[in-house]
């Protein structure tokens, strides 16, 4: 037994929001137990799970409840504690532990988000039951490494035939060596990309290996290499960047994170890994059964050693993982390097429930942990990323051509006051709109409508009463989905039959208003009967099934037109597709938000990035009723242009006090009861808080969600040395409050 009986007292981790430390005694009899059990183990997890450490999971009793805790330090009595307050743990459970790294990110992510390390465990392991975890996969790790031992086995004799044919034409090449992987052959300027990011790599990494071997924390900082930024055009062919660098990762047997903020994405890229990482290659997002999400833990945290194939030889590749921003609390070891595609794409960010982190910028602190190289890619980085670029914090790497070289898509803002004054509106769509869909269809190219609210109707009008039905729970209407004949609350999901009749007076005269996706489709069929026409949205991404059918069918050209939201606008790679029309552009820049022109041109540029993908020139069609909006202007603008129109933005925000220029967090209180609500946020108003400002209490633009009516504050700190200590000293004097529990704290609120 390696515990140091003196020490008697463990400190551990709930998966609850509880913010004292919270300890308990060592039982010795559970102890003998546990070891008992571990003596028959042929496994070696099992026989680290069988030790009593830093990291191990014990079943424990608090408040009446059972949990599986984490230890997360083992605790001296002082002589002063008082026997009686604390109870000895439950047992020690077989699960294999939690690796001191991961419990460090838990500790920065909580740090820097204001929650609760409990909370941060909760969403690493979401599976925390004990029984739950137990749950077998299909696939048992041992035989998914016997596979990857086969896969590697292949490789081998592959690379050596290879490497003979090689010899004999005299050829030596860098690239080549793996070719197993099937490596795609880089054009020039990605070469040099390549070659550049690698150098940065090396650069800062070099600096830090040079000093002797010290695990203290000053010297991790110094071995920290820089994030780099590969900001490239849409089309310039990152993927295969991140490609050719994962590659050379997983030959030193390192592991490899591949981020993306969708799902949907993940899907086509999936395919287009396969084809180079095989066996190596593992998924992770949300919509996964716990079985899958339990296999690929176990094969995560599998101790090098325990990678076993075939003959017993070890493996000697790294694996891949392919995942949304859940999968950086996954419990890794050795891993190499981190991959954060679209990093300027707000699904990065989780807004609920804690902990409200942005896997972004927590991918660099756990990059920071392991020692990992990180690379951030976008065609339109966030101006976070672009400030911290400018301040010498990352980076930046730039391709600025099309792989297939070819040029812009042609950009046509259609002017719709203009369109519905002359009679050129059909419904949604402007003459000339309907015109150039029909040119595309004809040529057998394919076209994307898009529309960033999913539905039939946003909403309801009785046209006697003119009452408008409204969530019960939610200060928000109800919209109409034709495709099931309901009415939904998009907030908290409630769902009525519809009948048209009226809430209020009965009457039969409901009538709808505005159009979502589904009004759209049904629009597109009238007008182009003969062409396949499908809608890609929240709705239809329900089924898993349902999605992956659509996305393959438009891909291979079976589908003409595809209606959808902002799904579609990240990442896809759709060969034929010439022509994206966006309708309701109003709605996307009329957003009364610091940020709202950042995420417009952001979201159009994304959309101009999926036509035009080959050789031709692709088109996107904007209907707006006010084309001369700045948005257009960067948009259309030749890039050095734009630089000035971005630090314009830029200097705005610097001017108000925005981020990237402060550090913001945003102070939700959530009360059931409006009048408690008040008395909470004039406490607020009340406190000192050390600060550069602090604003509110506003009433945010949907003030009431399942229940709960909702005002926030808005507090900026300077983003310099005294930050920790004054996001610290905001966080005790709310604790100090008597209602912590209906405050909410979001740093870097997007
Ligand atoms: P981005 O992510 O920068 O928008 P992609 O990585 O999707 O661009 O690349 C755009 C297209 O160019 C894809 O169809 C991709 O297969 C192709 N492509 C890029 N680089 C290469 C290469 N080196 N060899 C072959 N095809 C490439
Ligand atoms: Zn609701």
């Amino acid at each position: 037994m390696s515990v140091n009986r003196e020490v008697t007292y463990v400190s551990v981790i709930l998966p609850i929001k509880f913010r004292e430390e919270i300890i308990y005694i060592i039982p010795e009899k559970s102890l003998s137990e546990t070891n008992a059990t571990a003596s028959g183990a042929n496994n070696e997890s099992e026989e680290q799970a069988s030790q009593l450490r830093i990291g191990s999971r014990v079943k424990v009793t608090f408040a009446n409840k059972v949990y599986t805790a984490v230890v997360r330090s083992f605790v001296t009595p002082s002589g002063n504690l008082k026997q009686i307050e604390y109870r000895e743990f439950d047992s020690l459970l077989p699960l294999s532990p939690v690796a001191p790294e991961q419990i460090k990110l838990w500790e920065e992510i909580a740090d820097y988000y204001m929650c609760t390390i409990g909370e941060v465990y909760k969403a690493a392991y979401p599976l925390n039951a004990t029984i739950q975890e137990s749950i077998k996969g299909r696939k048992r790790p041992e035989d998914y490494f016997q596979e990857l031992a086969r896969q590697e086995e292949n490789e081998r004799r592959e690379k050596q035939v290879y490497d003979n044919v090689e010899k004999n034409r005299q050829l030596t090449h860098s690239v080549k060596s793996m070719s197993y992987f099937n490596l795609p052959e880089l054009s020039e300027y990605q070469r040099k990309a390549c070659d550049e990011i690698l150098k940065n790599f090396r650069t800062s990494c070099e600096a830090g290996s040079s000093k002797k071997k010290e695990s203290t924390e000053s010297s991790r900082e110094d071995k920290f290499s820089k994030p780099v930024l590969l900001q490239g055009v849409t089309g310039s062919g990152k993927t295969e960047v991140y490609v050719t660098l994962a590659a050379q990762v997983l030959e030193q047997g390192k592991n490899v994170l591949y981020m993306v903020p969708e799902i949907a994405i993940s899907k086509q890229l999936n395919s287009r890994l396969k084809k180079h990482f095989g066996e190596r290659l593992l998924v992770f997002h949300s919509k996964q059964t716990s079985a899958e999400k339990a296999f690929i833990h176990k094969v995560i945290s599998a101790a090098p050693d325990s990678k076993k194939g075939v003959n017993g030889e070890r493996l000697s590749k790294g694996i891949i993982v392919l995942g949304t921003r859940s999968s950086l609390l996954l419990p890794f070891n050795n891993l190499g390097l981190i991959i954060v595609d679209e990093e300027h794409d707000i699904s990065y960010k989780q807004t609920e429930p804690a902990p409200r982190y942005n896997a972004r910028d927590t991918a660099i602190m756990l990059a920071g942990i392991y020692r990992a190289n990180i690379l951030l890619g976008s065609a339109t980085p966030s101006f976070e990323t672009i400030y911290n670029c400018s301040h010498s914090r990352f980076a930046k790497v730039e391709m600025l051509n099309k792989f297939f070289g070819a040029s812009d898509p042609e950009i046509e803002v259609v002017d719709t006051i203009w369109a519905r004054k002359s009679g050129q509106m059909r419904g949604n769509f402007s003459q000339k709109l309907i015109n150039e869909i029909k040119r595309t269809v004809a040529k057998g190219k394919q076209v994307l409508v898009f529309r960033n609210r999913r539905s039939y109707a946003p909403i309801v009008e009785c046209s006697e009463c003119g009452t408008i039905p409204k969530c019960p729970h939610c200060n928000v209407y109800l919209s109409y989905h034709k495709y099931n004949n309901t009415l939904r609350c998009h907030y908290c999901d409630y769902t009525i039959k519809y009948k048209n009749s009226c809430p209020s007076c009965g009457k039969s005269t409901l009538t709808y208003k505005g159009s979502g996706t589904e009004k759209i489709e049904e629009e597109l069929k009238a007008l182009l009967p003969e062409a396949r026409i499908e809608r890609f949205d929240a709705d239809i991404s329900k089924s898993k099934r349902k999605e992956e059918s659509i996305i393959k069918e438009f891909s291979k050209g079976e589908i003409d037109i595809l209606v959808g939201t902002q799904m579609l606008s990240k990442g896809f790679d759709f060969d034929n597709l010439h022509l994206v029309a966006v309708l309701g552009a109003d709605s996307i820049i009329g957003i009364q938000d610091f940020r709202g022109d950042e995420r417009a041109v952001q979201l159009f540029t994304q959309l101009m990035g999926r036509t035009g993908r080959r050789t031709e020139k692709g088109k996107l069609m904007i209907q707006t009723s006010q084309k001369e909006h700045t948005v257009y202007k960067i948009l259309k603008g030749a890039t050095a242009e734009n630089e000035t129109l971005v630090s314009g933005l830029l200097n705005e925000r610097r001017e108000y006090n925005f981020a990237p220029f402060v550090r913001m967090i945003k102070i939700t209180v959530r009360h059931r009861d409006i009048n408690k609500l008040d008395e909470i946020c004039n406490q607020i108003a009340a406190l000192q808080i050390k600060c550069k400002e602090i604003t509110g209490p506003f009433i945010p633009p949907i003030d009431k969600v399942r229940g709960e009516w909702l005002k926030c504050f808005y507090v900026k700190f300077s983003r310099d040395k005294s930050l920790k200590e004054n996001k610290t000293a905001l966080l005790n004097s709310i604790e100090s409050l008597r209602k912590p529990n209906n405050i909410i704290f979001d740093v870097d609120p997007l």
